[in-house]
């Protein structure tokens, strides 16, 4: 199926195709057409998010840390940018779970498309899918005339742990044992 057949109106869409990240060549034919290059070093950030278990996200900090590990000398205002133009070219999307603390994960299409529960305690983050959300954000984009880039709901929660322990008590900064544990491994806080 031909790609460029009626796009050039849509230079500011996503690359809503991006669902076949595994067709590289596809990929980049179809940023090419909207002015976008796949940077060998666009294309290696794209290849360890695709690499990611599924659930997980990456800030920008914790993806400087793997870039550092595969030898990569970047810094890390460098990668701040890098991320924020992929979310711009429809590669990634930006997810605003916690205050000033931005996270980032694959763009992928309807199908696979989800939204978020995030505690406001321990920040754990737990995915889910529904259709009519994404139904619901597509009519509303076209009844103002506008186009709908990305259609993501994120419900702030309280997880059981914190429930339990009477969470309204907890300190700002409490975290559940589970999530003590994670942020041992992934990075250290600021
Ligand atoms: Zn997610
Ligand atoms: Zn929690």
């Amino acid at each position: 199926m031909p790609e460029n057949s009626q796009n050039d109106l849509q230079a500011d869409a996503p690359a809503q195709n991006v669902g076949s990240p595994y067709s590289i060549n596809a990929l980049k034919a179809s940023l090419h057409q909207r002015g976008f290059r796949l940077t060998a070093q666009r294309q290696k950030i794209l290849n360890i998010f695709q690499t990611l278990t599924q659930g997980d996200h990456l800030s920008a900090e914790e993806l400087h840390v793997i870039l550092q590990r595969q030898g990569e000398r970047t810094s890390l205002s460098t990668v701040y940018r890098t991320l924020h133009l992929m979310t711009q070219m429809g590669l990634l999307r930006e997810l605003e779970f916690a205050e000033g603390h931005k996270h980032y994960e694959l763009n992928l299409p309807s199908p696979d498309q989800h939204h978020h529960l995030v505690c406001v305690q321990c920040n754990r983050t737990l995915e889910f899918k529904n259709d009519l959300i994404l139904k619901m954000g597509s009519k509303q984009t076209e009844a103002h005339g506008y186009h709908l880039l990305d259609c993501q709901l994120t419900l702030h929660v309280i997880c059981p742990e914190a429930f339990t322990q009477d969470w309204r008590t907890l300190q700002r900064g409490w975290r559940c044992d589970k999530s003590l544990k994670l942020a041992e491994t992934s990075e250290s806080p600021g």
